[in-house]
């Protein structure tokens, strides 16, 4: 990987065990969710969530994705409950998606893939940073949201309006009370997991908790997406789009739902 990680031909998912060797580990995310193999745990908790609007900070475009940061220096924004002990403070959300409507999430259910997928990403408080609780097998708690199409969704129609301001890789701007609690379906009933991050460095620190239902987006709102540029300004362009990994092997772990 000359160029470091991406998800092109050279560089993309299958590429990654080169640099990051835990991409072969125990317990790498995504994975596919079969739900009659989900284990019904009655000891899993309703999830909480408390946002607070006024800690939304900034957009950025990564180059791999864009995301929403929230500031976390104070137990403003937790995510408590659910199957996690303890308060994880928001770090920040961004998504993955596809060229075209047939893929674009990272998990997916008995083998379907959806458009997109939100991830809220939460760290442990019992450590000092995001930094620290990152490499610990307890220190991350990631909320998926599957975006499914259908009518336009007006929660995240704010989101997709900061899109113009960072087209290319590197680009961010400042992005304020914004309640990212809304952009949750109704239901909060969820599958967890023990798992990774999906990009590198792939850590194995992530609980997590993937929402059963589905929030709407428009084809509109999924072409604003496909808009942004992997590519940093003065480059030859080129599309951010299907900048998900697939599913990795469950190796023996168990999903549990919290649902019936
Ligand atoms: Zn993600």
């Amino acid at each position: 990987m000359s160029h470091g990680w991406g998800y092109g031909p050279t560089n993309g998912p299958d590429t990654w065990g080169a640099d990051f060797p835990v991409a072969n580990g125990p317990r790498q995310s995504p994975i596919n969710i079969v739900p009659k193999e989900a284990q019904y745990d009655s000891s899993l908790k309703a999830l909480k969530l408390r946002y607070d609007p006024s800690n939304a900070k900034g957009i950025l475009n990564n180059g791999h994705s864009f995301q929403v940061d929230f500031v976390d220096d104070t137990d403003s924004s937790t995510l408590t409950g659910g199957p996690i002990s303890g308060t994880y403070r928001l770090k920040q959300f961004h998504f993955h998606w596809g060229a075209s409507d047939d893929r674009g999430s990272e998990h997916t259910v008995n083998g379907v893939k959806f458009p997109c997928e939100l991830h809220l990403v939460h760290w442990n408080t019992q450590y000092p940073s995001f930094g620290e609780a990152a490499s610990q097998p307890d220190g991350l708690a990631v909320v998926g949201v599957f975006l499914k199409i259908g009518a336009a969704n007006p929660r995240i129609q704010k989101v997709l309006d900061a899109l113009d301001s960072i087209k290319t890789k590197g680009k961010q701007t400042t992005f304020t009370n914004f309640d990212a609690k809304t952009l949750l379906p109704s239901s909060l009933d969820y599958w967890t997991y023990d798992g990774s991050l999906t990009t590198p460095p792939l850590l194995e620190s992530v609980t997590w908790i993937v929402l059963k239902e589905p929030i709407s987006v428009s084809p509109a709102q999924m072409a604003k997406f496909r808009s942004l540029l992997f590519t940093g300004e003065g480059e030859a362009p080129c599309c951010m789009v299907d900048n998900y990994r697939p599913p990795q092997p469950l190796k023996g772990r168990q999903l549990r739902a919290s649902f019936k």
